[in-house]
């Protein structure tokens, strides 16, 4: 355990719970005060339930705190950042807007277009009123990304996971959901709300699978969900591997490529089309809130379990459609990440930049194959104090991961370059690293031979 700087033990948490305040203002709670009805002692106090719920949560050093940011168009990642009355500018570097194509020019001028040929909103559900051309255009695009014969939108990237899984698991007679062991919040709620039974398999761990997969019946209706690019270590899924198993046992493949879509592949379409084994999973499913730049969710696969999912996932059926201009955009900033991989290659040039620069000042990484750096800082309030002081002192914006997000212990800043960071921002970044971790006394990996 390293040592706490002299101002330690009460103070230390005071004075990170201090800045929190004083650095971004919690969300106002309404307390209790102006109840006169005394009822009696059995009843529940709601409001002192979530008092102490959240007070708890503070204690733990997990409480979130939301940065108040607008984002510069033309000059991402810079945004400002506003905190009790007082504005300034800051450079955002844990955005999953991994290329910047939030301010792509293609992508605004056909979310205008659409928005001055359409208006605001879609006017219902896919089913009543709501499926506008342009979303049609999309899953087609879509569809073609991935190499399947059909796609289906969603919302968000969190409800494709949830409906989907939640409506295979539970209409399938018998179905058993393998479920990889850091699988997104999204799918496991999926998989719980199917009420298949389920089984969790040793994250990235073929030989775990393997042994599940032998213990069922070959009969027995199988998927296996799994991601390809895993947010939080940013370790990559043996996509090919698994295919095979999932042949060899007749399963299903359910792959979360969220982190991957616009980013690998020779078409941006994922790591699924960088290893060449599309055609050989099931179910593609990503998000065009990622690296696409813009908000919604989808899966791609064959035309009849698109038109099941579509005919009885209740999360895809009894909610409005995205407005029309969210869906041209998507079709916008896929075309453009289709024909174009300069981006991913800036941005591979970063990360591979900031990976150098921290082991030059040894500063621990989770080396991994992706375009996620989580610098590990191993202790919460640590953690949540060094992104304040990022953001206090030095204009950089670096949510703290802590749990639930992240196992304890493992508290870490994730770290995401992208093709719009500077070289001088990357100085003041590893600059200020440097400072925050000799005052936090944070161990150092040994530097590289000198
Ligand atoms: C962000 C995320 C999602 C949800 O996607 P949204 O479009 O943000 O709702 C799903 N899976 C994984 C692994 C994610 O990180």
């Amino acid at each position: 355990m390293p040592q706490l700087p002299s101002w330690s033990g009460k103070n230390w948490a005071g004075i990170v719970f201090g800045l929190e305040y004083a650095a971004c203002p919690p969300v106002r709670l309404r307390m209790d005060t102006e109840r006169t009805e005394k009822k009696g002692p059995e009843s529940m106090d709601y409001q002192g339930f979530f008092k102490e719920s959240l007070a708890q949560l503070r204690d733990e050093g997990n409480y979130r705190v939301f940065a108040d940011l607008e984002r510069h168009l033309g000059q991402f990642p810079k945004a400002t950042f506003r905190n009790a009355g007082d504005a300034r500018d800051v450079t955002i570097w844990c955005s999953n807007d991994y290329l910047g194509m939030g301010q792509h020019p293609d992508v605004l001028a056909a979310m205008h277009g659409a928005l001055d040929r359409c208006g605001a909103g879609a006017g219902g559900t896919r089913n009543i009123s709501g499926t506008t051309h342009d979303h049609v255009e999309l899953e087609i695009e879509l569809a073609d990304l991935h190499g399947k014969d059909a796609a289906l939108l969603f919302t968000s990237g969190y409800v494709s996971n949830w409906a989907t899984l939640g409506t295979l698991g539970a209409k399938i007679p018998g179905m058993v959901i393998l479920s990889d062991a850091l699988n997104h919040a999204s799918m496991i709620e999926g998989i719980r709300h199917s009420k298949a039974q389920r089984i969790v398999w040793k994250h990235n761990d073929l030989t775990d699978l393997e042994t599940h997969l032998q213990s069922l019946p070959l009969e027995t209706p199988k998927l296996i969900a799994f991601e390809s690019v895993y947010s939080m270590d940013g370790d990559i899924a043996p996509i090919g591997a698994i295919c095979d198993l999932a042949e060899k046992y007749n399963a299903l493949t359910y792959l979360d490529e969220v982190h991957a879509v616009g980013m690998y592949g020779p078409r941006g379409a994922g790591v699924a089309e960088r290893d060449g084994v599309m055609d050989r999973v099931d179910i593609i499913q990503g998000t065009l809130g990622k690296a696409f730049g813009v908000v919604g969710g989808y899966i791609t696969a064959s035309t009849e379990l698109v038109d099941f999912v579509r005919s009885f996932a209740s999360g895809f059926i009894f909610t409005t459609a995205l407005p029309p201009a969210v869906a041209a955009g998507a079709v916008a900033s896929i075309k453009h990440l289709k024909q174009s991989a300069v981006e991913r290659h800036a941005q591979q040039e970063r990360v591979a930049d900031l990976r150098q620069r921290l082991d030059g000042i040894g500063i621990p990484h989770i080396p991994n194959p992706s375009h996620i750096i989580p610098v590990m800082v191993g202790d919460p309030v640590k953690c949540k104090y060094i992104s304040d002081r990022l953001l206090a002192d030095h204009g950089i914006y670096i949510q703290p991961i802590n749990y639930p997000t992240v196992p304890k212990g493992t508290e870490r800043l994730r770290i995401t370059p992208s093709p719009v960071h500077t070289a001088a921002d990357m100085d003041r970044l590893v600059g200020a690293l440097e400072a925050l971790w000799a005052e936090c006394h944070l161990a150092r990996k040994p530097m590289a031979a000198q």
